[in-house]
């Protein structure tokens, strides 16, 4: 899951990116507000998470900016300011959440758990196709009742298949969500973690087609 970070304190950012990769996700990291319109322009996002105070442009108008053109991406604010009129500002240019620094990562992933559940129009965090289940927050995937034990990237196709059952998703879309800017990609990467998934899994549980990439096998 691809994740755009918008931070200008070097040492947040770096921690939070850290944190963020070692729960799986992919993270581009912008540190200011043009940077980030840019990053927005030419990648699609499962979420934003976005200080307020940026340099060359502020957050809110950043985010006031991207709504006014209808972009839908969650976004959620992680600011100093706690006062409350900052608070309902936040949420009143678009955020969908907002938390205030110094926040806890459990509680920044969980929030972060939750606006993607609600894009997804989920009510909760797991995913159950056929004889597959994903728990996005214990980071487990089942087969058949039997834990698999899966690389986070092969966690991450997956779980990018298994959000969209029945759509073919193509290598580069595939390779989108797994790696993020300056990470050194191998031509046959998707090719590998989908070789990977079926030997693990069943080779039915992803289905190639022809011309366009990969989708979801029928449930077993
Ligand atoms: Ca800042």
């Amino acid at each position: 899951m691809r994740i755009l970070l918008v931070e200008d304190d070097p040492m947040i950012g770096d921690s939070l990116r850290k944190g963020l990769r070692g729960e799986g996700f992919t993270v581009d990291w912008v540190q200011d507000g043009p940077g980030a319109e840019r990053a927005l322009e030419t990648t699609d996002y499962a979420l934003v998470l976005l200080d307020l105070g940026l340099p060359r442009k502020d957050g809110l108008t950043v985010l006031s900016g991207w709504r006014r053109r209808g972009l839908t991406v969650p976004v959620l604010i992680l600011t100093a300011r706690d006062a409350v009129p900052d608070r309902v500002k936040g949420l009143d240019s678009g955020a969908d959440d907002y938390l205030v620094k110094p926040f806890d990562l459990a509680e920044l992933l969980a929030r972060m758990r939750a606006l993607l559940r609600r894009q997804a129009g989920r009510a909760r965090d797991l995913i159950e196709i056929g004889a597959l289940r994903l728990d996005p927050a214990a980071r487990t995937v089942e087969y058949r009742g039997q834990p698999v034990a899966l690389s986070a990237r092969e966690f991450a196709l997956l779980r990018a298949l298994m959000e969209r059952p029945g759509v073919a998703l193509s290598r580069e879309q595939l390779e989108d969500r797994l790696y993020g800017w300056g990470e050194e990609v191998e031509s046959n990467a998707v090719e590998v973690h989908i070789h990977n998934l079926r030997r693990k899994l069943s080779s039915g549980v992803i289905r190639t087609v022809r011309g366009v990439g990969y989708r979801l096998g029928e449930p077993p």
